[in-house]
């Protein structure tokens, strides 16, 4: 068996020191071999991204480029049709085979709205769930939408460790560094002419004054 390949989904609209140390701290954490961002071209749970999927995709290679366990996944991005993570796992399993455990990566307010997600309880046949704990979104069985939260009772493993055992269909937990950042909060600062620096790398704010990004709301 190959290590657990870490699949980092999201809009990124955009990336932040958040989403950065749930992928670095999952590395160690969940004993990944390496995270693969999946900026999302037109996320289906959501309204549109604010900025086009070109130029989110291009801050998340920028915010990426210089840690040598992250990759960046354009397929989303380039797809013509909605982004269902579902459809992303099967091409990432034909294309990887049975040999390496997929866990996908979601912070604790993602986990809760997993049952509306197309196709959800096949994400379990073909990855691993790993959930970060985000500020104000509990990862409790009582605060979790019923359906949610009997996936995770019943498929909760109790260490880390045991990702690398299967291929599929486990839930854990890791507690990352807590930071209450989010890409909404960035984006109204910047609507605000207030300064987003030090929630998201220099690369990524150059980036947005370079081409006018997140002026109007
Ligand atoms: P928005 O504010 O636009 O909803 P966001 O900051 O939540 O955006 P997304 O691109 O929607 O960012 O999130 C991608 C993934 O990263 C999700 O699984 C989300 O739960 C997780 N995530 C985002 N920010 C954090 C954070 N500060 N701590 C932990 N997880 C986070």
């Amino acid at each position: 068996m190959n290590p657990p390949l870490g699949l980092f989904g999201g809009t990124f609209d955009p990336v932040h020191y958040g989403h950065l140390r749930l992928a670095e701290e999952s590395v160690a954490h969940l004993g990944l071999g390496g995270v693969r961002w999946m900026p999302a071209g037109q996320p289906p749970h959501r309204g549109t991204p604010q900025v086009t999927a070109a130029d989110r995709l291009a801050m998340v290679r920028l915010a990426t480029a210089d840690n040598p366990s992250f990759s960046v996944d354009a397929a989303e991005v380039e797809a013509a049709e909605p982004s269902y993570t579902v459809h992303t796992l099967e091409r990432l399993r034909h294309e990887l085979g049975e040999q390496t455990p997929l866990v996908l990566l979601v912070g604790a307010d993602a986990f809760a709205g997993l049952a509306t997600w197309h196709r959800w309880s096949d994400i379990f046949d073909l990855a691993h769930v790993a959930v970060s704990h985000r500020p104000g979104f509990p990862v409790e069985l009582a605060s979790l939408p019923d359906e949610v939260a009997a996936e995770y009772a019943a498929r909760r493993l109790a260490d880390a460790g045991q990702l690398g055992d299967a291929t599929h269909g486990g839930i854990v937990t890791f507690a990352m560094t807590q930071l209450a950042i989010s890409a909404t909060q960035i984006r109204k600062l910047l609507t605000n002419g207030l300064s987003a620096r030090y929630l998201l790398p220099d690369s990524v704010l150059d980036y947005i004054q370079t081409h006018s990004l997140y002026r109007n709301p």
